[in-house]
């Protein structure tokens, strides 16, 4: 016995054992570059911009934590046919994003209202320069080409909102949802009947 109270050599034959089990098993590492790494396809490569989406609402420059989004606009005016004055709408000048400060947060992409960033798993744009990480909005959009397409909708989950709404004009105005029901006392209790 050691003095310890084990089996004298069990810790060297455990530590030999695993150091065989390790020596046996099929090796993980990838060959980068000579091999391509095969991401899963909504890993977090670069953002992507579309830019005809873009409105300019700058929600997502507001809630970027690294503030490394840069965007500028003008308005112009659009003459509508029939309305009585020209509507203004924001023309993107500048969409920068400056990936040498970006954390890949996904905070961008998920507040967008518009649908105009996105996730590419295009990853292999390391430059000599870091101010070459700045990537200007021709570059964002650019790698439009690399964003992979939604996945399929799962049969068994909810129908999307939008699929919902079709769905309802198309039944007619009987189909739509009942209007919420009021208690028969909230109308003459101004203070909606809370306990005084
Ligand atoms: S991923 Fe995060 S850090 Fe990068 S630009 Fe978007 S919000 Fe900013
Ligand atoms: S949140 Fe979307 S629509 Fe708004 S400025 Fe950013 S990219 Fe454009």
């Amino acid at each position: 016995m050691s003095e310890h109270g084990g089996v004298p050599g069990a810790g060297l034959v455990k530590g030999l054992a695993v150091t065989l089990k390790t020596m046996t098993r099929r090796s993980t590492t990838q060959q980068y570059p000579d091999v391509a790494p095969e991401l899963p396809p909504r890993s977090r490569g670069v953002i992507a911009l579309l830019e005809e989406n873009c409105t300019v609402c700058m929600l997502c420059a507001r809630e970027c934590p690294d503030w490394c989004i840069y965007i500028d606009s003008h308005k112009e005016e659009v003459a509508v046919p029939g309305a009585a004055r020209p509507r203004q709408r924001n023309v993107l000048d500048k969409f920068d994003i400056d990936f040498s400060l970006c954390m890949y947060c996904g905070i961008c992409v998920e507040v967008c209202p518009f649908d105009a960033l996105y996730w590419s798993p295009e990853f292999e744009y390391a430059e000599y320069d870091i101010k070459d990480l700045l990537h200007d909005k021709d570059h964002l959009g650019e790698w439009m080409a690399t964003v992979p397409p939604p996945p399929a909708h799962d049969p068994l989950g909810d129908p999307s909102k939008e699929e919902t709404t079709a769905a309802r004009k198309a039944a007619g105005p009987s189909a739509r949802p009942a209007p919420a029901r009021v208690r028969p006392d909230a109308a003459t209790d101004p203070g909606g009947g809370a306990a005084s």
